[in-house]
Protein backbone atom coordinates (compact mmCIF):
# COMPACT_ATOMS: atom_id res chain seq x y z
CA UNK A 1 0.00 0.00 0.00
CA UNK A 2 1.14 3.69 -0.49
CA UNK A 3 -0.08 6.19 0.84
CA UNK A 4 0.87 10.03 -0.70
CA UNK A 5 -0.33 13.04 1.06
CA UNK A 6 -1.50 16.66 -0.10
CA UNK A 7 1.98 16.80 -2.36
CA UNK A 8 3.49 20.22 -3.31
CA UNK A 9 6.39 20.00 -5.83
CA UNK A 10 7.47 23.42 -7.67
CA UNK A 11 10.59 23.25 -9.80
CA UNK A 12 12.03 27.30 -9.18
CA UNK A 13 9.04 29.40 -9.19
CA UNK A 14 6.80 26.95 -11.09
CA UNK A 15 4.18 25.01 -9.39
CA UNK A 16 3.71 21.52 -10.51
CA UNK A 17 2.23 19.75 -8.09
CA UNK A 18 -0.44 21.30 -6.09
CA UNK A 19 -1.36 19.25 -3.26
CA UNK A 20 -2.15 15.73 -4.61
CA UNK A 21 -2.90 12.96 -2.39
CA UNK A 22 -3.41 9.43 -3.32
CA UNK A 23 -4.03 5.93 -1.70
CA UNK A 24 -3.12 3.14 -3.28
CA UNK A 25 -4.29 -0.15 -1.79
CA UNK A 26 -2.64 -3.29 -1.82
CA UNK A 27 -3.63 -5.18 -5.12
CA UNK A 28 -5.33 -2.00 -6.90
CA UNK A 29 -4.68 -0.86 -10.28
CA UNK A 30 -4.90 3.02 -10.83
CA UNK A 31 -4.52 4.72 -13.97
CA UNK A 32 -2.98 8.47 -13.89
CA UNK A 33 -4.71 10.28 -16.67
CA UNK A 34 -4.32 13.86 -17.84
CA UNK A 35 -2.57 16.24 -20.14
CA UNK A 36 0.92 16.91 -20.93
CA UNK A 37 2.34 18.72 -18.58
CA UNK A 38 -0.29 17.61 -16.10
CA UNK A 39 2.65 16.79 -13.26
CA UNK A 40 1.85 13.16 -14.00
CA UNK A 41 5.78 11.90 -14.19
CA UNK A 42 6.47 14.32 -11.41
CA UNK A 43 3.78 12.87 -9.29
CA UNK A 44 5.14 9.25 -9.73
CA UNK A 45 9.02 10.20 -9.47
CA UNK A 46 8.45 11.77 -6.43
CA UNK A 47 6.64 8.33 -5.00
CA UNK A 48 10.14 6.60 -5.75
CA UNK A 49 12.22 9.98 -4.42
CA UNK A 50 13.59 10.19 -7.79
CA UNK A 51 12.73 13.73 -7.29
CA UNK A 52 11.98 15.18 -3.57
CA UNK A 53 8.89 16.98 -2.61
CA UNK A 54 8.70 20.72 -0.78
CA UNK A 55 5.78 19.26 1.32
CA UNK A 56 3.41 16.64 1.82
CA UNK A 57 3.68 12.96 3.45
CA UNK A 58 4.33 9.68 1.60
CA UNK A 59 4.16 6.10 2.65
CA UNK A 60 4.90 3.08 1.15
CA UNK A 61 3.80 -0.34 2.89
CA UNK A 62 3.93 1.43 6.37
CA UNK A 63 7.09 3.25 6.10
CA UNK A 64 7.60 6.68 6.05
CA UNK A 65 9.36 8.33 3.37
CA UNK A 66 9.00 11.96 3.99
CA UNK A 67 6.66 13.70 5.76
CA UNK A 68 6.18 17.32 7.01
CA UNK A 69 8.97 18.91 9.73
CA UNK A 70 7.66 21.61 12.15
CA UNK A 71 7.84 24.17 9.94
CA UNK A 72 6.04 22.56 7.71
CA UNK A 73 8.69 21.35 4.96
CA UNK A 74 8.98 18.30 4.01
CA UNK A 75 11.47 16.01 6.19
CA UNK A 76 12.68 12.69 4.83
CA UNK A 77 13.47 9.72 6.89
CA UNK A 78 17.37 8.67 6.69
CA UNK A 79 19.08 7.36 3.29
CA UNK A 80 18.75 3.94 4.56
CA UNK A 81 14.98 3.35 5.15
CA UNK A 82 14.78 5.44 2.04
CA UNK A 83 16.65 2.76 -0.25
CA UNK A 84 14.68 0.32 1.73
CA UNK A 85 11.51 1.52 0.71
CA UNK A 86 12.46 2.35 -2.71
CA UNK A 87 13.40 -1.25 -3.17
CA UNK A 88 9.65 -2.15 -2.60
CA UNK A 89 8.88 -0.20 -5.92
CA UNK A 90 9.47 -1.14 -9.23
CA UNK A 91 9.82 1.49 -12.16
CA UNK A 92 9.17 1.28 -15.85
CA UNK A 93 9.63 4.23 -18.14
CA UNK A 94 8.81 4.89 -21.76
CA UNK A 95 12.35 4.23 -23.31
CA UNK A 96 13.06 1.25 -21.55
CA UNK A 97 16.62 2.39 -19.81
CA UNK A 98 17.97 -0.89 -20.01
CA UNK A 99 21.86 -1.59 -19.70
CA UNK A 100 22.85 -1.75 -23.06
CA UNK A 101 26.43 -3.60 -22.78
CA UNK A 102 24.31 -6.23 -21.06
CA UNK A 103 22.59 -9.35 -22.39
CA UNK A 104 18.49 -9.65 -21.10
CA UNK A 105 19.92 -12.05 -18.73
CA UNK A 106 22.65 -9.91 -16.92
CA UNK A 107 19.83 -7.31 -17.12
CA UNK A 108 17.68 -9.14 -14.92
CA UNK A 109 20.16 -10.18 -12.45
CA UNK A 110 22.54 -7.50 -11.70
CA UNK A 111 20.11 -5.72 -9.20
CA UNK A 112 19.18 -8.85 -7.14
CA UNK A 113 22.96 -10.02 -7.06
CA UNK A 114 24.31 -6.86 -6.42
CA UNK A 115 21.93 -4.80 -4.29
CA UNK A 116 19.66 -8.33 -2.92
CA UNK A 117 22.46 -10.27 -2.53
CA UNK A 118 21.30 -13.07 -4.30
CA UNK A 119 23.38 -15.68 -5.09
CA UNK A 120 24.06 -15.86 -9.51
CA UNK A 121 22.09 -19.10 -9.05
CA UNK A 122 18.55 -18.04 -7.97
CA UNK A 123 19.01 -15.04 -9.40
CA UNK A 124 19.44 -16.48 -12.58
CA UNK A 125 16.98 -19.70 -12.19
CA UNK A 126 14.29 -16.34 -11.41
CA UNK A 127 15.26 -14.19 -14.19
CA UNK A 128 14.52 -17.39 -16.75
CA UNK A 129 11.12 -17.68 -15.16
CA UNK A 130 10.07 -14.12 -15.41
CA UNK A 131 11.45 -13.97 -18.81
CA UNK A 132 9.15 -16.74 -19.61
CA UNK A 133 6.05 -14.96 -17.69
CA UNK A 134 6.45 -11.96 -20.37
CA UNK A 135 7.12 -14.26 -23.34
CA UNK A 136 11.25 -13.91 -23.78
CA UNK A 137 13.12 -16.72 -22.54
CA UNK A 138 14.74 -17.51 -25.70
CA UNK A 139 16.04 -14.00 -25.62
CA UNK A 140 18.13 -14.43 -22.37
CA UNK A 141 21.41 -14.22 -23.98
CA UNK A 142 20.73 -11.74 -26.77
CA UNK A 143 21.45 -7.84 -26.08
CA UNK A 144 18.95 -5.12 -26.08
CA UNK A 145 19.47 -3.60 -29.61
CA UNK A 146 18.89 -6.87 -31.29
CA UNK A 147 15.40 -6.96 -29.08
CA UNK A 148 12.13 -4.47 -31.00
CA UNK A 149 10.76 -1.98 -29.00
CA UNK A 150 8.21 -4.16 -26.96
CA UNK A 151 10.35 -6.59 -26.55
CA UNK A 152 12.73 -4.20 -24.63
CA UNK A 153 10.25 -2.59 -22.60
CA UNK A 154 9.22 -6.09 -22.02
CA UNK A 155 12.72 -7.17 -20.23
CA UNK A 156 12.09 -3.89 -18.32
CA UNK A 157 9.08 -5.04 -16.57
CA UNK A 158 11.13 -7.90 -15.74
CA UNK A 159 13.90 -6.76 -14.66
CA UNK A 160 11.83 -4.94 -11.73
CA UNK A 161 9.64 -7.65 -11.36
CA UNK A 162 13.18 -9.16 -10.23
CA UNK A 163 13.26 -7.26 -7.01
CA UNK A 164 10.16 -8.62 -6.11
CA UNK A 165 8.85 -5.16 -5.53
CA UNK A 166 5.24 -4.49 -3.60
CA UNK A 167 4.52 -1.67 -6.11
CA UNK A 168 4.82 -1.59 -9.95
CA UNK A 169 5.11 1.96 -11.42
CA UNK A 170 4.87 2.68 -14.89
CA UNK A 171 5.14 6.31 -16.66
CA UNK A 172 3.73 5.68 -20.25
CA UNK A 173 5.69 2.07 -20.68
CA UNK A 174 3.66 2.20 -24.34
CA UNK A 175 4.17 5.67 -25.66
CA UNK A 176 7.39 4.86 -27.74
CA UNK A 177 5.82 1.82 -29.30
CA UNK A 178 4.63 1.19 -32.15
CA UNK A 179 0.94 0.40 -32.00
CA UNK A 180 1.16 -3.11 -33.15
CA UNK A 181 4.30 -3.45 -30.29
CA UNK A 182 2.28 -1.80 -27.56
CA UNK A 183 -0.59 -4.77 -27.34
CA UNK A 184 2.01 -6.64 -26.33
CA UNK A 185 3.41 -5.13 -23.28
CA UNK A 186 -0.45 -4.00 -22.27
CA UNK A 187 -0.90 -7.63 -22.51
CA UNK A 188 1.78 -8.57 -20.02
CA UNK A 189 0.57 -5.77 -17.53
CA UNK A 190 -2.68 -7.24 -17.82
CA UNK A 191 -1.60 -10.52 -16.43
CA UNK A 192 0.47 -8.68 -13.30
CA UNK A 193 -3.52 -6.89 -12.54
CA UNK A 194 -4.96 -10.49 -12.80
CA UNK A 195 -2.24 -11.47 -10.14
CA UNK A 196 -3.13 -8.94 -8.13
CA UNK A 197 0.29 -6.59 -8.36
CA UNK A 198 -0.40 -3.25 -7.09
CA UNK A 199 0.04 -0.80 -10.00
CA UNK A 200 0.45 2.79 -10.65
CA UNK A 201 0.22 3.17 -14.58
CA UNK A 202 0.61 7.02 -16.06
CA UNK A 203 -1.08 6.27 -19.34
CA UNK A 204 -2.37 7.29 -22.72
CA UNK A 205 -4.25 4.36 -23.43
CA UNK A 206 -7.64 5.11 -22.10
CA UNK A 207 -8.86 1.81 -23.39
CA UNK A 208 -6.56 -0.40 -20.95
CA UNK A 209 -7.32 2.20 -18.46
CA UNK A 210 -10.90 1.49 -18.33
CA UNK A 211 -10.73 -2.26 -19.05
CA UNK A 212 -7.06 -3.10 -16.37
CA UNK A 213 -7.21 0.08 -13.87
CA UNK A 214 -9.56 -0.32 -11.01
CA UNK A 215 -9.80 3.23 -10.41
CA UNK A 216 -8.64 6.50 -12.76
CA UNK A 217 -6.80 10.01 -11.89
CA UNK A 218 -7.58 12.39 -14.09
CA UNK A 219 -5.07 15.20 -13.38
CA UNK A 220 -4.83 18.52 -14.76
CA UNK A 221 -2.40 21.33 -13.71
CA UNK A 222 -1.23 19.32 -10.81
CA UNK A 223 -4.07 18.44 -9.10
CA UNK A 224 -5.90 15.45 -9.00
CA UNK A 225 -9.47 16.69 -10.54
CA UNK A 226 -11.62 14.01 -10.64
CA UNK A 227 -11.39 10.76 -9.91
CA UNK A 228 -13.10 7.11 -9.36
CA UNK A 229 -13.60 3.81 -10.64
CA UNK A 230 -12.05 3.31 -13.93
CA UNK A 231 -14.94 2.82 -16.03
CA UNK A 232 -17.65 5.46 -14.50
CA UNK A 233 -14.76 8.12 -14.72
CA UNK A 234 -14.13 7.24 -18.35
CA UNK A 235 -17.85 6.65 -19.77
CA UNK A 236 -19.26 9.17 -17.77
CA UNK A 237 -17.13 12.19 -16.42
CA UNK A 238 -18.30 14.19 -13.86
CA UNK A 239 -15.82 17.03 -14.24
CA UNK A 240 -15.79 19.43 -17.44
CA UNK A 241 -11.82 19.03 -17.89
CA UNK A 242 -12.03 15.24 -17.64
CA UNK A 243 -15.07 15.98 -19.97
CA UNK A 244 -12.99 18.01 -22.98
CA UNK A 245 -9.66 15.88 -22.35
CA UNK A 246 -11.66 12.66 -23.05
CA UNK A 247 -13.16 13.90 -26.16
CA UNK A 248 -9.67 14.87 -27.34
CA UNK A 249 -8.01 11.34 -26.44
CA UNK A 250 -10.68 8.66 -27.58
P1 LIG B 1 3.46 14.35 -20.28
O1 LIG B 1 2.09 13.78 -20.49
O2 LIG B 1 3.87 15.23 -21.40
O3 LIG B 1 4.49 13.32 -19.92
P2 LIG B 1 3.34 15.09 -17.44
O4 LIG B 1 1.94 15.20 -16.94
O5 LIG B 1 4.07 13.84 -17.13
O6 LIG B 1 3.33 15.38 -19.02
P3 LIG B 1 5.50 16.39 -16.04
O7 LIG B 1 6.60 15.76 -16.79
O8 LIG B 1 5.24 15.91 -14.66
O9 LIG B 1 4.13 16.34 -16.87
O10 LIG B 1 5.79 17.95 -16.02
C1 LIG B 1 4.99 18.87 -15.29
C2 LIG B 1 5.60 20.23 -15.43
O11 LIG B 1 6.84 20.27 -14.74
C3 LIG B 1 5.91 20.67 -16.85
O12 LIG B 1 5.59 22.03 -16.98
C4 LIG B 1 7.38 20.43 -16.98
O13 LIG B 1 7.96 21.33 -17.91
C5 LIG B 1 7.88 20.69 -15.59
N1 LIG B 1 9.09 19.93 -15.24
C6 LIG B 1 9.17 18.58 -15.19
N2 LIG B 1 10.40 18.19 -14.81
C7 LIG B 1 11.13 19.32 -14.63
C8 LIG B 1 12.46 19.59 -14.23
N3 LIG B 1 13.32 18.59 -13.92
N4 LIG B 1 12.85 20.89 -14.14
C9 LIG B 1 12.00 21.88 -14.42
N5 LIG B 1 10.72 21.70 -14.80
C10 LIG B 1 10.27 20.44 -14.90
MG1 LIG C 1 5.05 12.41 -18.31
Amino acid sequence: MIRALDIYKNFGHLKVLKGVSLTVEKGEVVAIIGPSGSGKSTFLRCLNRLETIDKGMIEVEGEIMVQNGPDGKAVYSDENRIALIRRKMGMVFQNFNLFPHKSVLENLILAPMLVNKVPREEAEKKALELLEKVGLKKKANNYPFELSGGQQQRVAIARALAMNPDIMCFDEPTSALDPELTGEVLKVMKDLALEHMTMIVVTHEIGFAREVANRVIFMDNGIIVEEGIAKEVIDNPKNERTREFLSKVL
